[in-house]
């Protein structure tokens, strides 16, 4: 069975942010097609997109799946849905998001999944845990957007 490896980036800025990211990774570590390999620091970050809202709470996780990508969305949104995440507005307020930033080197287009995420190159809450455990990201970015790195601190997890 073919294995790949992929990036997810999670968000929470409602609730126990903290304990919704923990059992977003308990959830996908506990799925039998997944593996967790890596997880990054846990980082606080100002909203991106729609500012008038609380930080949010982010890490990067790396891991090994035979899923296909869609079928690894699938699981994604499931968490999302058992986690109690609701779509009020673009970018808003969440217990819970994962998205899938990097799958297996490939290019997906399509109405539901695009792969790389669209924009994980402007989102330094994306790039700096990335990079934080996957290093050779850095080869692929122009520069990592520092004036926005002063806003984000890494906390601890527990
Ligand atoms: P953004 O996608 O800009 O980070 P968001 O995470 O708030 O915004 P959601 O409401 O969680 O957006 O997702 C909207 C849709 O994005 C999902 O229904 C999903 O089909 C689609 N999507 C496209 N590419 C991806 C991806 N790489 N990872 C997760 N969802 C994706
Ligand atoms: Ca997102
Ligand atoms: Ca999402």
């Amino acid at each position: 069975m073919n294995v790949c490896r992929a990036y997810l980036a999670l968000g929470s800025n409602l609730g126990d942010s903290k304990g919704y990211l923990q059992a977003a990774i308990q959830q996908l570590s506990t799925h039998e097609n997944i593996e967790v390999v890596t997880c990054s620091s846990l980082y606080q970050t100002p909203p991106w997109g729609n500012t008038n809202q609380p930080d949010f709470f982010n890490c990067v996780i790396e891991i090994q799946t035979n899923l296909s990508a869609i079928a690894l969305l699938d699981v994604c949104q499931t968490v999302e849905q058992i986690l109690h995440r609701e779509r009020k507005e673009k970018w808003g307020p969440r217990t819970i998001d994962v998205d899938i930033i990097w799958f297996d080197q490939r290019a997906i287009c399509t109405p539901r999944l695009i792969i790389p995420h669209p924009y994980m190159y402007q989102r330094a809450f994306v790039l700096i845990p990335l990079v934080e455990i996957a290093p050779m990201f850095t080869h692929t970015l122009d520069r990592l957007p520092v004036e926005v790195c002063e806003e984000i601190q890494k906390i601890a997890w527990k």
